[in-house]
């Protein structure tokens, strides 16, 4: 009964979730996530779906495409829904498909077309008596807007179709994207007027293509590439590459590259072999589209809901790119801990431009040999951050010189402290101002309170002007405060002031987490908010009270004792107690309950953020168990980066897989409000 009701209040968390992704991508065009998270909720929610048939609904994002009309737009019924494709990571998940479309196939050969994947929005253009009568975007696959008049600045789409095999009324769909070079011209003009810049051409043309004025949509230079044609077509039009044949011959922009492949080891082969070519493209392509080339066998696979059976989209692994390290500097940290960061020519990774990356500490330096004016190579992989993962030593010149840790803090002027065995180097100044911002970013981030748009830019800006100390001063900030600030629009300022407000209700676990005490992450707050009844009780125990707490160990109790005996963090919490934010415990709560307790789990392919053994260091903290094979007993199986022959067997075994960035939620941001 219990566990049915949590699963039920879980599979309404991911709907919601999924829901505000949805709106964060397809009507703000600003991704919060990577797709791999994304698609990580996704197949949550429909195994859930699966083993819970009495829980799905027919508005459950599983059944439906994301994005809705945006307002200002007349919306238009789309005759045909326009649908989403199910997405894949590896060549197992390729066979995998190949594999579903010959069973429900027997007996008959299939041949696929392999088509690039652009990162664009998805357009459909209805021709009438040859001309073409109205654009509409997918909107939420039913129904879209109206974009009509903005399509019609784009130089290739063709008013009126040519050719005499076009039929008298057609509909085409295809994607409208922003080629590289003009997206990067189109920033370098808006830096210049002070205007925020595109994230990346995907942004850019979604933008665009929204605009009020169709003369300002004409200066964005938007192309379309035509992949689809729906409904009748003439019979001779057999296969999907016949019909992009065709479609040229009517004067459509028909996209390019388009491969055909007889078997899924070719599909395979092209898709690798694309992950490499797509980097002389002078536009965006995210993935490959495999298709079953028989419009006839098309037919009889179908659609669910969704997505169409007869096709599927192979997303790229992450990406490395060459670039040259124009500085390095050094970063202070909450914890004081400086972090060498590579200052990158820009260049474009995984879908956006990048100018920093992360070089860890002067060991992995040295490691990388690393030196100003190196060519390097750079990986960006979903949302991790960027890091260095290569220096081209053979485009050296000259002997530039060996970059060294400062003898002083960069933020604060004191001297830092490699201490003996550590790798890393810090600044002890405990009113660093590089320190109160990160602790102040930290106390704000998404696993603590929380508190959106308290970003890194603006956590800068309040501390540099002296607003604020701490994050004990946040909640004094007021609408005027912000007014002085530059680049702050009122709107945002509000938000703002709403959100701090908000983030006073958060459970202390929260609130214990964001405090950055040495040792204490989410995990360890909530054994702590579970066992105290508040601050108040917290605060009064020793360190023998704290060690003999379940979870607990003789160093954390240590630390947390060394942080509430700093007269400046007690300080900081008395100013969050008089401001009203949430001091009780709940100590009703069982104690180290989280989402991986008494799961198995196994773990294959590189981590980004974590060493295998940090991992699975984390993963017991939060009760479950790490196994080094997949068997039936295995609940998850975490794939990173090239995950190896696990992932295959876990597929196989239809054993759930997660990426590294839901292991993190998992791990980190389990609790959302
Ligand atoms: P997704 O939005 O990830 O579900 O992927 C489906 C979308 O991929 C479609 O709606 C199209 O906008 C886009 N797409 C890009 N290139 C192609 C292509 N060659 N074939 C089909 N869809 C494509
Ligand atoms: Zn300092």
């Amino acid at each position: 009964m219990g566990a049915k009701k949590n699963m039920r209040a879980r599979v309404a968390e991911l709907r919601e979730l999924i829901r505000l992704h949805d709106r964060k991508y397809y009507v703000d065009h600003l991704p919060e996530i990577a797709d791999g998270e994304y698609d990580a909720l996704m197949a949550e929610l429909a195994g859930l779906e699966r083993e819970h048939p009495e829980l799905v609904t027919s508005d459950s994002p599983t059944r439906t495409v994301g994005g809705a009309p945006t307002e200002g737009f007349r919306t238009v019924e789309h005759a045909v829904p326009m649908l989403s494709l199910d997405n894949t990571y590896s060549p197992e998940e390729l066979l995998a498909f190949d594999a579903r479309v010959k069973k429900r196939l027997p007996d008959e050969s299939v041949e696929y077309v392999v088509e690039p994947k652009l990162d664009g929005v998805s357009i459909s253009l209805r021709y009438v008596n040859g001309r073409l009568d109205v654009a509409v975007t997918r909107g939420d696959g039913a129904r879209g807007d109206d974009v009509t008049a903005n399509v019609r600045t784009i130089k290739s789409v063709p008013l009126d179709l040519t050719g005499e095999t076009a039929p008298a009324t057609l509909e085409v769909r295809g994607e409208v994207f922003m080629s590289r070079s003009v997206f990067e011209r189109l920033n370098r003009r808006r830096l210049k007027n002070e205007q925020a810049p595109f994230v990346n051409p995907r942004n850019a043309a979604a933008g665009s293509l929204k605009l009020r004025d169709p003369a300002d949509v004409a200066k964005r230079h938007l192309r379309v590439f035509i992949y689809q044609v729906v409904g009748r077509v003439p019979p001779r039009v057999t296969t999907q590459s016949k019909a992009i044949k065709e479609m040229r011959t009517w004067g459509l922009p028909v996209i390019h590259n388009v491969t055909l492949a007889s078997t899924i080891d070719d599909v395979v082969e092209t898709c690798d072999e694309w992950d490499d070519r797509r980097r002389r493209l002078n536009y965006d392509i995210d993935g490959m589209v495999v298709k079953v080339n028989s419009l006839e066998q098309q037919e009889r696979l179908g659609s669910t809901t969704k997505s169409p059976r007869w096709g599927i989209a192979f997303k790229f692994p992450a990406e490395v790119v060459r670039t040259v390290v124009r500085d390095i500097v050094v970063q202070v940290g909450r914890t004081g801990k400086l972090t060498p960061v590579a200052i990158l020519e820009p260049v474009f990774v995984s879908g956006s431009t990048v100018s920093r990356a992360t070089l860890h500490n002067s060991d992995e330096i040295e490691r990388l040999d690393v030196r100003v004016g190196d060519t390097v190579e750079v990986e960006k992989g979903g949302e991790v951050i960027p890091k260095v993962v290569g220096v081209v030593k053979s485009t050296r010149t000259g002997s530039p010189q060996l970059f060294r840790m400062p003898g002083t803090c960069p933020m604060c002027g004191e001297p830092v402290a490699r201490a003996d065995g550590e790798v890393d180097t810090r600044c002890e100044n405990e009113s660093c101002p590089g320190r109160a911002m990160g602790r102040i970013e930290h106390f704000a981030s998404r696993g603590a309170m929380d508190i959106q748009g308290l970003g890194t830019a603006l956590v800068e800006q309040l501390v540099s002007e002296g607003l604020v100390a701490d994050y004990g001063d946040l909640y004094g900030l007021t609408a005027d405060d912000f007014a002085a600030l530059p680049r702050m629009g009122e709107r945002s300022a509000e938000n703002l002031l709403a959100e701090l407000e908000e983030s006073k209700g958060r459970p202390l676990s929260r609130v214990l987490h964001g405090l950055g005490v040495r040792h204490v992450g989410a995990t360890v707050a909530q054994v702590l908010a579970g066992t105290f009844a508040g601050m108040r009780e917290l605060s009064a125990a020793s360190e023998e009270e704290l060690a003999a707490i379940d979870g607990i160990g003789p160093v954390i109790a240590a630390s947390i004792r060394a942080f509430l005996g700093t007269s400046r963090n007690v300080e900081a919490l008395r100013k969050l107690d008089d401001a009203g934010v949430n001091m009780r415990g709940e100590p009703g709560r069982r104690k180290t309950e989280t989402a991986l307790t008494g799961l198995t789990v196994v773990l294959t392919g590189s981590l980004a953020r974590r060493t295998r053994d940090e991992a699975a260091a984390a993963i017991a903290e939060a009760g479950g168990r790490v196994s080094s094979s997949v068997s039936s007993k295995t609940d998850l199986v975490v794939a990173g980066k090239n995950p190896g022959s696990k992932h295959g067997k876990a597929l196989e075994l239809g054993v759930k897989v997660i990426d590294e960035a839901e292991l993190e939620r998992l791990l980190g941001t389990k609790e959302r409000h």
